[in-house]
């Protein structure tokens, strides 16, 4: 049993310049493992910024407030420490990694958060296991990471991770984007077998309530302004589908 929680987190992206701009403007949110949580907002909400926050990306800056998971102090770690926290995040924009296979990265990402290589004798089966269940070709394994991925392929390799792994706590950013409904089926019934072992909590990051119909959220909490707004049940991103951000904006 696992708890992640963020207490009134301020973050601001470094510009370029030097400068700081204010994003994050005091989130709260608790989650536990096997429960789900969607985070719905407009676009430019700072709704990746909250992940990257989490995830340790260096262009945001942390201004207050707190991160831990099962009481370690998350924004002490470096990124490779947060991910053997158990701490996972699958990117809006998952980056390519030129010169090295998906099967060499799996297998590299796993020993490093297990800290112990993955027995030959099973891999190349559970690696198997993996791309069959997400409908992926077996060549798929010896494609460099994400180097001319069509958005679904890079979509369904970030979904084989998160199932190889089977971290503690996985932000999926966005990952409905860009996915035809097939797609976004395959991918969707990914994220529900690894929920169902209720071993890990999730944060589903979403403009769109599409996703949801698939991985229906425990709670959702709607994301304006870099906070949360309002929060509810899986209505509320029935309501979210009527009636648009709209009459959210204001409580920005
Ligand atoms: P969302 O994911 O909800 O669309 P983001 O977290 O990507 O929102 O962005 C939130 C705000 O922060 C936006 O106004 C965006 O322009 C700004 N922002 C994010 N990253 C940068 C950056 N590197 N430089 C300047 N502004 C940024
Ligand atoms: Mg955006
Ligand atoms: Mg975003």
């Amino acid at each position: 049993m696992s708890t992640l929680e963020i207490r009134d987190l301020q973050v601001s992206v470094k510009l370029p310049e030097g400068e700081l701009k204010p994003i994050l403007a005091g989130v709260d949110l608790t989650v536990k493992s096997g429960e789900t949580h969607a985070i719905m907002g407009p676009n430019g909400s700072g709704k990746s910024t909250l992940a990257y926050s989490i995830a340790g990306h260096p262009k945001y800056e942390i201004t207050g407030g707190s991160v831990t998971l099962d009481g370690v102090d998350v924004l002490e770690l470096s990124v490779d420490e947060r991910a053997r926290a158990g701490l996972f995040l699958a990117m809006q924009y998952p980056v390519e990694v030129p010169g090295v296979s998906v099967a060499n990265f799996l297998r590299t990402a796993k020993t490093a958060i297990d800290g112990e290589a993955p027995k030959l004798r099973t891999w190349a089966g559970e690696l198997r296991g993996a791309m069959e269940k997400l409908q992926m070709d077996p060549s798929f394994a010896q494609r460099n990471v994400n180097e001319g991925f069509s958005g679904g392929e890079k979509k369904r390799h970030e979904i084989m991770q998160l199932e190889l792994i089977k971290p503690k706590m996985a932000i999926l950013d966005e990952t409905d984007s860009g996915l035809d409904i097939d797609a976004l089926r395959i991918v969707s019934e990914g994220v529900n077998r690894v929920r169902a072992t209720g071993e890990t909590g999730f944060l589903l990051i979403t403009h769109y309530t599409r996703i949801l119909r698939y991985i229906q959220p425990d709670f959702v909490h709607v994301f304006v302004g870099g906070k949360i707004v309002e929060e509810g049940g899986p209505e509320l991103a029935e309501q979210l589908e009527a009636e648009g951000y709209e009459k959210f904006l204001a409580k920005a």
